[in-house]
């Protein structure tokens, strides 16, 4: 069997060690997203679900533990490096779009591939593209304020895609639309995501939307299990 995308390995953390503050947030997380599956990680608010994935997504690291991306082991990186392979390899969504005020949409979808060195006239034919394929076509000149709050959520799909990462991290993706919403964009999110052939860990607390994926597990108690 080839490499999983993502593999975990005793991943430990805690915020403010030796203090009488300090939280014991994960304890020996094992984890591994195949190439192509879509893992849902459910668990309630505050168990840590945005640690791992900052942790997987190298925008933090672990006290403790391994994190791989392709086959790639990315714990002892030098921050520029971790950098670098954050940008090329791992796309990520939030529960809020985080998409820039002042730019359309189309221009929220290239920016990132022209910061990584693509000509303007394929980030913007890529970005088009994107924007078809989630049903925004027609609004690729509206900035963020002028888009529903699905839209922008939409846009923010197109944005954590541009770059043509391996692996997509998303923490609530849907959790600020009302459900009716949510449900038609977590179906848009899934079909992207199966199209593009990607492997993603998306957090969710709905175990309706967590059953349209692959596989579920649980995070509690700074563990996980199977669901
Ligand atoms: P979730 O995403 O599941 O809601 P988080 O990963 O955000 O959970 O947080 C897990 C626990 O760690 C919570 O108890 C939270 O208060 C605590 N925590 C998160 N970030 C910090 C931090 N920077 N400093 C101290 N505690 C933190």
């Amino acid at each position: 069997m080839s490499e999983p995308m993502l593999a975990l390995t005793g991943i430990a953390k805690s915020y403010n060690r030796g203090l009488p503050s300090e939280v014991n947030v994960l304890h020996g997380i094992d984890l591994t997203v195949e190439k192509g599956e879509i893992v849902a990680l459910v668990a309630p608010s505050g168990a840590g679900k945005s640690t791992l994935l900052h942790i997987a997504g190298l925008l933090d690291t672990a006290d403790n533990g391994t994190v791989s991306i392709a086959g790639q082991d990315m714990t002892h990186l030098s921050d520029s490096k971790r950098t670098h392979m954050r940008r090329a390899e791992v796309g990520f969504i939030y529960q809020f779009h985080h998409l820039l005020p002042e730019f359309t949409a189309l221009e929220n979808i290239s920016l990132p591939q022209l910061a990584n060195g693509v000509p303007r006239s394929e980030a913007q034919a890529r970005a088009q593209d994107l924007l078809e394929r989630v049903g925004v076509g027609a609004r690729t000149a509206h900035r963020p304020a002028a888009l529903s709050g699905g839209e922008q959520q939409r846009v923010a799909f197109c944005r954590a895609l541009a770059n043509q990462p391996k692996l997509l991290l998303a923490d609530e993706p849907t959790g600020n639309l009302d459900s009716g919403t949510s449900d038609q964009v977590f179906e848009t999110l899934l079909e992207l995501v199966r199209e593009t052939g990607l492997s993603a860990l998306i957090a969710t607390h709905n175990l309706e939307l967590a059953a349209r994926m692959d596989r579920q597990i649980r995070l509690a108690d700074g563990k996980l299990a199977s669901v």
